[in-house]
This record gives C-alpha cells, structure tokens and sequence, in this order.
C-alpha cells in the first residue's frame, strides 16, 4: 500500500514525527503536492483547513485528516475526509494504516462518519522518535497543565505534562548543529509545568553538543517562569540571544478571564531579567480578545509600546479556535488609536504580526491561488 503525506508547510514538524512513527511499523511516507492513491494524509489547523477541504473532498485517493482542527471538529471533517485521527497520531496513525490494508475497521481515536470511539492511550515520547528520514525540531514536552481560553494545546494533548528523557534527546540533537526543541514552554522541561524543575534543565543543557537554542523559536516560555536562574541557565548554555514569552494582555482582569495563571506584573520582571542579563524579550500578545474594554486594550498597548523600547513585540488577533471554551466568542474590534500605534510601530520595525481580521487576512491571501 502506497502512503502519502500532503505537503502543508505548518505541519513539517507533524510530518517528521508521524513518519517515523509509521516507519517503526514498515509504513515508508512520501511527500506530495496533492492526494495520491492509496492513501493520502493530512494535518490541518483551523486557518488552513479551509484551503484542503475540496481538495480531499475530490480526491481520488483514501484520506486520512488529522490535526488541531481535525482533532475539535471531527465531525465536521469526517463529511468530507475517510477518516480521522482525533488527538495524538503516534499510535493510532500506523493502526489505522495497518486496518485499512487488512480490511479491518479502524482503531479506536479514529472517526468516520459512521461514528467514533476514542483512544484509549497515551503517548509517552520516549516510545517515538521525534523523527526519521525527515528531520525535525526535537518534541521534549508534551501537554500543559494550563488552560488558556484560546489554547488548543491542553485540549489536544492533556494536561499532565510528559517529557522525552534527557538521553533520548541528546540522542537525537547530535544530528543538528543548531539545536532547537519543541514544547509548550521549554523552562517546564522535567517538571509538572507548575513546579519547575531547572535541575532537570541544566542537566538537558549540559548534555548537548552543538548550538543550543532555548526558550525561543519555535519552544517559548511562560514568563513567571522567567528569574534570575532560568534566564541564568540559557546565558550560560545556549546560544540564543533572544528569549520568547507571552504577556498576552496588559490588564489584570484580562489575563485572569483568560486563565493564563501569570500577572502584568510577571510580565515585567520578565522583561527587565532578560535585559539585564543581556537578552532581547520578545513577548507576544493578543488583541482584540472578547471581553477586553477599551480601558484593557490601552494597557496592553502600553506594555506593547513599553516592550518595544527593550525588546520586540509579536501581535496576534483574537481568533476563536474550535475546541477551546472561546471558540464561540467574537473578536472585538481595535480601537482607532490602537491601530494607529501599531502601524506606526510597525513601520519602524518594533513589532511584527498580523491584527487585522482573520477573514480579511486570509481571502488576501488566497486570493493568489
Ligand atoms: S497558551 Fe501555553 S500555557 Fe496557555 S494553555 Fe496553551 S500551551 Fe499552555
């Protein structure tokens, strides 16, 4: 049986860690432009997956859809796709692959539209390789004991924090030069993501070879867990200069609706750490969140103008996300002023991203297609 990987650029890291994991079990994944007989796979998010849905509708192949918004809206998908991998693919990817070429029906975290019964496991990362013949970032950390409004992560993972043994990583890094990890907040390594463990940090750190980046793309930080050791830690064993964290919201009240579990305050003496010991911050945040009042948009656009005289800024626009307790939420509009700043700092270069309407955004993009 011939199996196939679409190419969608945002899921390179998805691609990396399903084909080996497939490999174990003697399935070889191609790459392609389009779906291919026998079987074509795809990993979609909830921006993209508007692009591929005629696509696999049409296709002359059986597919397979995994994926963030495959994972929330299984339903939804499975009208269009064969089947559906809700949740972690590790294990249920090869089963299924498997059950189709014996004629069997799928394994349980797989949906059709006849129906769905969940997974009954777990992946623990040291059972995988984080990838094969395709390379990819190295996964250290998996879950998030947070729960963020907007965040699919603890929805599609759990909340128990899992985490690759320091062996098995340093196993696997000494194929890069530059060495970079994925995981939903890198200074949680070891640890239940509340209780830090940089024991366990250092001694990941003191196991690599090679130029180690840490706490920044494309594995960032949350800031309370930026002090004077953390931030100690990437100084003295890595080689980044930047470290990547999210404020969010420059008001209290926001970040409390949010769930985010750090204050304004934590936020700052985040960013003062990381310049005194000679690190460029680089914070993102989200505007436009639902119960923001304009008296919470100007404080966060004042942490944002405050950000951008030490550091750099990274602004996203609300976007409700299936799966998530705001996926039936609106954004809110910007204020005039706040769009005004922010092009103006824009234009200088003082921060990057995208505020305007998803919708917007994405029919000019695809307008090229
Ligand atoms: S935004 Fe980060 S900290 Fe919050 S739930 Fe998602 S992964 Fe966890």
């Amino acid at each position: 049986m011939k199996v196939y990987w679409r190419h969608i650029p945002q899921a390179n890291n998805s691609f990396a860690a399903l084909a080996a994991a497939c490999e174990v079990h003697g399935y070889e994944i191609d790459a392609t432009d389009g779906p291919r007989p026998d079987v074509t796979i795809y990993s979609l998010n909830s921006i993209n997956e508007r692009l591929y849905r005629d696509e696999i509708a049409g296709a002359d192949a059986i597919t397979i859809v995994g994926g963030p918004h495959a994972s929330a809206c299984w339903r939804e998908v499975a009208e269009y796709a064969d089947y559906v991998v809700v949740g972690e693919g590790e294990y249920t990817l090869p089963a299924l692959l498997s059950a189709i070429e014996e004629g069997r029906d799928p394994p349980p975290g797989v949906a059709t539209a006849s129906g769905y019964v969940p997974a009954r496991h777990t992946v623990l990362l040291d059972g995988y390789p984080p990838f094969s013949r395709v390379k990819g970032f190295v996964e250290i950390s998996r879950g998030c004991p947070f729960s963020c409004g907007y965040c699919q992560t603890p929805r599609l993972f759990g909340r128990c924090m899992r985490h690759r043994s320091i062996d098995e990583i340093a196993r696997y890094a000494s194929r890069f030069r530059d060495i970079r990890f994925v995981t939903p907040n890198a200074f949680a390594y070891g640890s239940d993501g509340v209780h830090l463990r940089l024991d366990r940090v250092e001694r990941l750190l003191r196991s690599l070879d090679g130029r180690v980046y840490f706490g920044t793309f494309p594995g960032e930080v949350r800031p309370e867990c930026i002090s004077q050791q953390s931030v100690e830690l990437v100084v003295d064993h890595c080689a980044n200069t930047r470290l990547h964290f999210g404020a969010q919201s420059g008001s209290d009240a926001v970040l409390r609706r949010l769930h985010r579990g750090h204050t304004v305050e934590d936020v700052t003496r985040a960013f003062d750490l990381c310049r005194e010991h000679g690190l460029v911050p680089v914070v993102d945040f989200i505007l436009g969140l639902p119960f923001e009042s304009d008296d919470d948009q100007r404080a966060t656009l004042d942490l944002v103008k405050t950000v951008t005289r030490g550091g750099k800024a990274h602004i996203h626009y609300f976007m409700p996300l299936p799966g998530t307790p705001l996926e039936d939420a609106r954004p809110r509009p910007l204020l005039a002023e706040t769009e005004k700043v922010l092009g103006k700092l824009a234009l200088d270069g003082r921060i990057t991203g995208s505020w305007m309407d998803h919708e917007i955004r994405f029919f000019r993009h695809t307008s090229h297609l």
